[in-house]
């Protein structure tokens, strides 16, 4: 086993819906540490940037829109496989098909409004923390 960080976002319609603690609990819960958070609403040009992967898919102008349509929470989790157990803890991106008891399951609304973000990978943990916070 190795210590992890990921990135983590806690998406506008959890932050209007006013359940930062009980996602952030999730995660405490599961063994993860939250070492980074910064609260921020995004620009479009950063948006499109952190989300350049997906520019070419039919959603990607909607889920821009979406990212930028209020303040989210920033965060870095650390701890044992923190990448692969933030992504069991947030469901599938589609909360109709996320598991019961998984974050998106039992607080996101749709795929677009899917209450968190999470790393999916060494890689993209990596540079999508360094995109966040500086060194
Ligand atoms: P995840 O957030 O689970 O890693 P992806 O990286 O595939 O999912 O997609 C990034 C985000 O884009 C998703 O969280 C979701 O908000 C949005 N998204 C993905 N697929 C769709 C889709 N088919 N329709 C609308 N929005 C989507
Ligand atoms: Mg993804």
């Amino acid at each position: 086993m190795t210590t992890e960080r990921t990135l983590s976002i806690i998406k506008p319609d959890a932050v209007k819906k006013n359940i930062i603690g009980k996602i952030l609990q999730r995660f405490e819960d599961n063994g993860l540490k939250i070492v980074e958070a910064r609260m921020q609403s995004l620009t479009k040009e950063k948006a499109k940037e952190f989300y350049k992967i997906h520019s070419a898919r039919p959603f990607f102008n909607d889920l821009v829109s979406f990212i930028t349509s209020g303040p989210i929470l920033i965060l870095v989790l650390e701890g044992e496989n923190a990448i692969e157990k933030n992504r069991k803890i947030m469901g599938a991106t589609d909360p109709k098909k996320a598991e019961k008891g998984t974050i998106r399951a039992d607080f996101a609304e749709s795929i677009d409004a899917n209450a968190v973000h999470g790393s999916d990978g060494q890689d993209t943990a990596k540079g999508e923390i360094a995109f966040f916070f500086k060194n």
